[in-house]
């Protein structure tokens, strides 16, 4: 998506050998424009699919599958990081290793919330190692419902993520893609949409 890799090349910062800091657009302040962007490419992507429900995972994937939901006409479901006291009975979680914040956390959603006829769009914001979408692809399959893909806004492609999650058979659709940085500059390989 040229519009999305115009915008990391003037607002993304390389931190360090492996991240990126895309909190001016992204993860912390959110342009709502480019997001409304994103959604609609992923929901072009995955509009033959019958999707049923957009799911993500707190917090930086809520903007992002939100558009995307809105786009398609479903909900968004964000799996929670923490439990809280309504949340009491039928809770599906997985427990995944956070790439950024370097703990392993318990995610959660409601089982009510998805069923055996739901066909799940799984969006995210990053794909490093395939953790976070791991654990939302086996939420999924606890509740029995089906997974159409997982459409990522940037992905590291020098990273094992997107090979994780083929492993798993789930097809990865990536609106940027990361092939390396070389000298704090950010070099991208070809994107899937
Ligand atoms: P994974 O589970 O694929 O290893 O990592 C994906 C998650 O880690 C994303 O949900 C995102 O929150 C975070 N993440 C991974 N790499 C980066 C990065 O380079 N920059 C930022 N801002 N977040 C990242």
């Amino acid at each position: 998506m040229k519009l999305l890799e115009e915008r990391i090349l003037a607002d993304g910062r390389v931190l360090g050998e492996n991240i990126l800091k895309v909190d001016s657009f992204l993860t912390h302040q959110v342009d709502y424009q480019l997001m409304k962007a994103i959604g609609q490419v992923f929901a072009t992507a995955y509009a033959e699919c019958g999707i049923t429900k957009v799911v993500t995972i707190e917090a930086s994937g809520i903007c992002p599958a939100l558009y995307t939901a809105e786009a398609l006409g479903v909900p968004m479901i964000f799996a929670k990081k923490h439990k809280n006291i309504t949340m009491t009975e039928g809770i599906l979680t997985a427990d995944v290793y956070s790439f950024t914040k370097q703990v392993t956390s318990t995610v959660s959603i409601a089982g009510r919330l998805l069923s055996a006829e739901d066909k799940v769009l799984i969006i995210d914001d990053f794909l490093a190692n395939g953790q976070a979408a791991k654990g939302l692809v086996d939420i999924i399959s606890q509740a029995q419902a089906s997974i159409a893909g997982v459409g990522i806004v940037i992905e590291k492609s020098f990273q094992t993520g997107r090979q994780v999650l083929e492993d798993l058979g789930v097809q990865v659709t990536s609106l940027a893609r990361i092939e390396r940085f070389e000298d704090g500059q950010v070099v991208f390989g070809p994107a899937d949409a």
